[in-house]
């Protein structure tokens, strides 16, 4: 019998609670040791993981992408797809945003710190950094979120917190 679909040698990550799919690619990739144009021959997605982490969706991730992308990750094609943003909401591919707060909690970049409407973190009541507060260099693509600190200067994420503002209420 074919097992074609079915990849076990595989390590499964688990993703985080609003976690975002670029986010989610890269550590992926990095458990199993798989560049993006890797994971791209083992889905036959080619070169829609290299851009998805760039959240480039033009043309939008389909369903059938998304399912053939689930069987080699192992989570489901629904939660593949609320790591994306929902069609409706606009989205803005950079800057890339964060919530030092919220990555303390639970260290990944969420989706929904890149739709256009999302002013600040709603949970902290903070304003989202835009740029490093210590040296002011931009923040990588989620993807490349190695060990969680500012690939210019160090600065670990979770120091950020306390450079970020109130949002008035
Ligand atoms: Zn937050
Ligand atoms: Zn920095």
């Amino acid at each position: 019998m074919e097992v074609e679909n079915i990849k076990p040698w595989l390590f499964r990550v688990q993703p985080y609670q609003g976690e975002s799919l670029s986010h989610f690619l890269g550590r992926f990739r990095r458990a199993n040791d798989l560049t993006p144009t890797g994971l791209g021959k083992a889905t036959g997605l080619g070169g829609a993981i290299a851009r998805w982490e760039k959240f480039r969706f033009n043309p939008p991730a389909s369903r059938q992408q998304l399912e053939a992308l689930a069987t080699v990750v192992g989570v489901d094609a629904d939660s593949l797809e609320e790591m994306l943003a929902p069609a409706r909401v606009g989205m803005n591919l950079e800057p890339i945003r964060l919530c030092a707060a919220c990555y303390a909690d639970s260290p990944c970049h969420k989706i929904e710190w890149q739709f256009k409407a999302t002013k600040g973190c709603d949970r902290h009541k903070l304003h989202l950094l835009s740029e490093c507060p210590n040296c002011g260099g931009r923040f990588k693509i989620p993807a490349l979120w190695i060990d969680g600190h500012c690939q210019r200067c160090f600065m670990r994420f979770t120091e950020m917190e306390n450079y970020q503002k109130f949002v008035e209420v």
